[in-house]
């Protein structure tokens, strides 16, 4: 299948049947996103069980793009440690803005058909918000923007901790 039409399913899919939609009661850890270039607004809810992200949920009001990498990143992330989760966070930033080697070593798997939003610079922002919010949510930063130059999303990971 080639990759436009498999982005273009998977996006239908995941906005049809989002995985892990809704509130999360008694979450540890959250954060509402938003990207004021789109209207996207996310609102992201995890419970940390020692590093280990045992629920994770999110709703609000986004785009198909915004909803479809907020579904997949949850699936992605929901029983993986915090640090794993910032290892994926720093693969899929970097892949949205044209800067991972795709080819070379990385845990994206399916998160991949994602690459294509590179080439589309208004979409960018709606693909990145939710990992920008799971960033912020990990780093108990409760409120952030993608038009927030001095904030996580600009700095290292792994510097932000
Ligand atoms: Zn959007």
């Amino acid at each position: 299948m080639n990759t436009k039409s498999l982005y273009q399913e998977v996006i239908l899919d995941h906005n049809r049947k989002p995985r892990n939609y809704g509130i999360l009661d008694n979450a540890s850890h959250h954060a509402v996103g938003h990207n004021p270039l789109c209207g996207d607004r996310l609102d992201i809810a995890l419970n940390l069980s020692g590093e280990h992200i045992n629920h994770i949920a999110f709703h609000g009001e986004s785009c198909a793009i915004c909803k479809a990498s907020a579904s997949m990143m949850t699936a992605a992330v929901k029983g993986k440690t915090r640090a794993d989760a910032e290892i994926l966070i720093q693969e899929f930033r970097d892949m949205a803005l044209g800067k991972l080697n795709l080819d070379g070593h990385h845990h994206l798997g399916r998160l991949t058909v994602f690459a294509g939003v590179r080439d589309l610079p208004t979409r960018v922002k709606c693909a990145i918000l939710p990992w920008h919010t799971l960033h912020a949510a990990l780093n108990s930063v409760t409120t952030t923007s993608t038009e927030v130059t001095d904030d996580s999303m600009h700095a290292p990971v792994d510097s932000a901790s």
